[in-house]
């Protein structure tokens, strides 16, 4: 095997899910097709590296910076759900019901793989809820332990600021309802189990 050719399987096997056989048929495959088209994907790669910045306000990725949710003047400013990724915040807006604004943590508590609630940037969350008006904090982080020990670490960041989480207080906290089976991945539900759990979040 040549040099190139192992450094293009050394990579694709870094990729999620890929591995070394997936890895030899992605690379075989690569060098069968048109090379326009094989060098398309790098090219798409490179695009996407260069142009995606992650919004200074609320974390998501986009090609601008404060995001297009972040800046759009239609959604609410006080009403935040917090996500672990980007991704998840797109299984959200599909369901087209969320009118808010979003709060990306960028990873989750998994203290097994050593991340740590210090990781996630909670500080930028709990600097946009003590400059006043949010409401509503929404948890959206998945249903399985490490998802609960997320929006632990949340709640608590946030429980230190006056006026958060008292049932009298001006700022609500919840969480998605466990209509979200047990273990399951938001990116991954289904819309109806989705916006079912969204509908019947409850304060946490
Ligand atoms: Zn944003």
């Amino acid at each position: 095997m040549t040099p190139s050719m192992q450094r293009l399987l050394g990579e694709l096997r870094k990729l999620p899910g890929v591995g070394a056989k997936t890895a030899e048929r992605m690379a075989y495959f690569l060098l069968r097709e048109p090379k326009e088209e094989a060098l398309a994907l790098a090219e798409a790669i490179q695009e996407v590296r260069e142009k995606t910045i992650p919004c200074s306000t609320c974390g998501h990725l986009d090609e601008r910076d404060p995001c297009s949710i972040c800046s759009d003047p239609s959604r609410d400013p006080y009403v935040l759900c917090v996500v672990e990724e980007s991704r998840d915040l797109f299984a959200v807006e599909r369901l087209g019901e969320f009118r808010g604004r979003y709060h990306v943590l960028g990873g989750r508590v998994a203290p097994l793989l050593g991340k740590e609630a210090e990781d996630l940037g909670l500080d930028s969350l709990a600097r946009r809820v003590a400059e006043g008006g949010v409401r509503e904090v929404i948890l959206a982080t998945n249903a399985d332990v490490e998802g609960d020990a997320t929006a632990l670490s949340v709640r608590r960041a946030l429980e230190a600021l006056p006026g958060v989480g008292s049932a009298s207080g001006p700022v609500r906290v919840t969480r998605l309802a466990r209509g979200l089976p047990s273990g399951s991945q938001i990116e991954f539900a289904g819309a109806g189990v989705l916006k079912e759990a969204l509908a019947l979040r409850r304060d946490l």
